[in-house]
């Protein structure tokens, strides 16, 4: 029974599927083990719908059957796809950085009473990094005119390269994106030329066609950028927090609250307002409200305010089925459509709040934020409703939860490395590095995807690279599964870093004794997916500090359970940037071995970092820390 296979390394993902066994009720373990065997073309990248002659499904040898009825070869309909898996990625994020931005303009223009510039400081970084000058404006002036200049990234109809790529890289990496042609100008346009670019009978050539698609893959780091920027200047800059993740942390004398999603402006005005409306929720028979979070949005105010993390991506649906959320309010990204279905089993209300995100019998709440505290209120009124309607029903909600220090932004991360090292904070890291204590950085970033045991991959690579002294930086659903896992708790560090890394944490830990109540965590959390910017950043700050170009530092990136758009489009920020950047699940590109060397070959000859595809995590981890010794051993550092 493909029911019986282990499905998840999360020990309440497990209790909760045991359940959903006991009670009939499906998941998306199911409904993957009820899709195989998925389409091989489909699988391989080589079925072509960008037409409706087709779908065309290219054979091999070299007969009609082999090329599409226009005659795209399977290199055509392979880069085609994949470029459009980037484009979409782009669109995502970047539109998320639109929504941010619209906010901070109208909030600074007066327009917005529930939003202001919290980080004043921020703003004025920002300013200075683009080349605003502070000086004589007030906040909103100055907030004013950086908005103004993030919407030029986004719509530029000159051939300047985006203002958010150009302040954010090495002088090298600008030299590189300019002369292969990828900066680029405007967000709107890299995804609209993609498209035509991508259109039956435009290019077939697949060089180009991936080269479009890495413009594409700059574009998304532009808008990340500018996400990440912009929020913590709305929101704040996080700072070390501490609290808890996974199931455990919903309470069956509380009113339960999840948001979920990607966009910080609708859950931080939820947690804003839900302490304000504890009153209410006593007022009801419960002890409080209790907010948590899932997927990107639960890391940003996870990051900034230290709410816990209910779950990831793949158990979104396990967490309603412990019968105790209250409501689970959605944005947009990665929102399974069936959480509604399982909802509908329980007295668990959806509420979807973006024009673009609706659910069919969700319930659909407008987020209009010229009234956002309103909106919030209503949502927290619905589940108190909800609390008070659950009673006498029964709750299943596991115990068990990890302690979780987090809210390492780059900010936080220097101000701890400013404690060894005043004038050149980011020296304590690379000195690390040249001294062989560390062995490098890596990023674990991305999605989970049942083609593995969830949170597997997760977990298996970071242990590795912690037992081999690597400093793990981590953000998106990656982040999450570590957290769950009890690896963001300062006893992770006894029981997994390796001797190096260890003693360099140590020292970390013992120079900040006055601002860390609880210590360090073994992986430091950066944030949400936007925030891998944040992670873009330190590597930058490394690379001035080594005198080096990025592709040169020694930094890996790592996506173990990839699945979204997203992922494709960040990756390929990441290839375009020079780190290697390992994939744990197969993208649909083997029907080409051309694309395939590409990605794996031909990137590292024009920019210094290539694709590693390994869907063994133990594998993979032995890779990224060949990568990094090759880049080590490179730098003259020799262990
Ligand atoms: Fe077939 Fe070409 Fe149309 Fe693709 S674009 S579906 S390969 S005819």
């Amino acid at each position: 029974d493909p029911k019986d296979i282990m499905r998840s390394v999360d020990p309440a993902a497990l209790y909760m599927l045991e359940k959903a066994k006991d009670q009939n009720l499906i998941s998306s373990y199911d409904r993957f083990a009820a899709q195989q065997p998925q389409c091989a073309f489909g699988y391989e990248g080589i079925c072509c719908r960008i037409c409706f002659q087709g779908p065309c499904r290219i054979k091999p040898g070299d007969g009609p059957g082999s090329k599409g009825i226009c005659g795209a070869t399977a290199y055509t309909i392979v880069s085609r796809n994949i470029a459009r898996m980037m484009a979409g990625g782009a669109s995502a994020h970047s539109d998320h950085g639109r929504h941010i931005v619209h906010a901070l303009l109208h909030a600074a223009e007066g327009k917005l009473a529930d939003f202001k510039v919290t980080d004043v400081e921020k703003l004025n970084r920002v300013a200075e990094r683009i080349g605003i000058s502070a000086e004589g404006k007030t906040e909103n002036e100055l907030a004013v005119e950086v908005s103004k200049a993030a919407l030029e990234d986004f719509g530029r109809q000159t051939d300047e390269p985006c203002t958010w790529l150009t302040t954010t890289i090495t002088d090298g990496r600008n030299k590189k994106f300019a002369d292969c042609c990828i900066a680029p100008t405007a967000i709107d346009r890299s995804v609209v030329s993609l498209l035509h670019q991508t259109h039956i009978g435009t290019d077939a050539d697949p060089v180009n066609i991936i080269f479009g698609g890495l413009k594409c893959g700059l574009a998304d780091y532009v808008g990340m950028h500018i996400s990440t920027d912009l929020s913590d200047v709305l929101f704040g800059t996080p700072k070390p927090v501490v609290t808890e993740a996974n199931l455990g942390v919903l309470k069956e004398d509380k009113v339960n609250v999840i948001v979920h999603g990607h966009n910080p402006i609708l859950s931080q005005t939820v947690v804003n307002v839900a302490k304000e409306m504890e009153a209410e929720a006593k007022a009801a028979g419960a002890t409080g409200i209790q907010l948590s979070g899932i997927c990107c949005t639960g890391n940003e105010v996870l990051m900034r305010s230290g709410v816990p993390i209910a779950t990831n991506f793949s158990s979104q649906e396990l967490a309603i089925m412990t019968g105790a959320v209250d409501v689970m309010v959605v944005d947009v990204q990665c929102i399974m459509p069936s959480v509604q279905a399982v909802a509908e089993c329980f007295h668990t209300k959806i509420v979807t709040t973006m024009d673009i995100s609706k659910i069919p019998g969700a319930h659909h709440f407008a987020f209009d934020e010229e009234h956002a505290v309103e909106s919030a209120k209503a949502v927290i009124r619905l589940a108190i409703e909800g609390y008070k309607n659950r009673q006498g029903m029964a709750c299943d909600i596991p115990q068990i939860k990890n302690k979780v220090i987090a809210g390492f932004s780059v900010e936080a991360i220097v101000e701890l490395l400013a404690a060894i090292n005043p004038e050149t904070p980011i020296k304590v890291l690379t000195d690390a590095v040249e001294a062989g204590e560390l062995a490098g950085v890596a990023l674990l970033c991305g999605c989970n995807n049942l083609e593995s045991v969830h949170d597997n991959n997760h977990l298996t690579i970071a242990r590795e690279l912690t037992k081999n002294n690597v400093f793990v930086v981590t953000t998106g659903c990656s982040a999450q599964a570590l957290a769950k896992a009890g690896m963001m708790a300062p006893e992770a560090i006894e029981e997994y870093a390796g001797e190096g890394l260890k003693n360099f944490l140590k020292r970390l830990a013992d120079a900040n004794q006055d601002k860390l109540t609880d210590g360090l965590p073994l992986v430091f959390h950066m944030g949400s997916c936007v925030d891998n910017s944040r992670a873009h950043d330190l590597s930058t700050m490394m690379a001035k500090q080594l005198n080096v170009d990025t592709p040169k530092v020694p930094f890996v990136a790592s996506a173990p359970e990839a699945m979204s758009e997203k992922a494709v489009s960040i990756g390929a920020g990441a290839v375009a940037m020079g780190y290697p950047t390992h994939v744990g699940t197969m993208p649909p590109i083997e029907g080409s071995p051309l694309v395939f060397g590409i990605a794996t070959q031909i990137a590292s000859d024009v920019y210094g970092g290539y694709f590693i595809f390994e869907t063994d995590p133990m594998v993979a981890a032995a890779k990224l820390l060949a990568s990094l010794d090759n880049r080590t051993w490179k730098l003259g550092i020799h262990k």
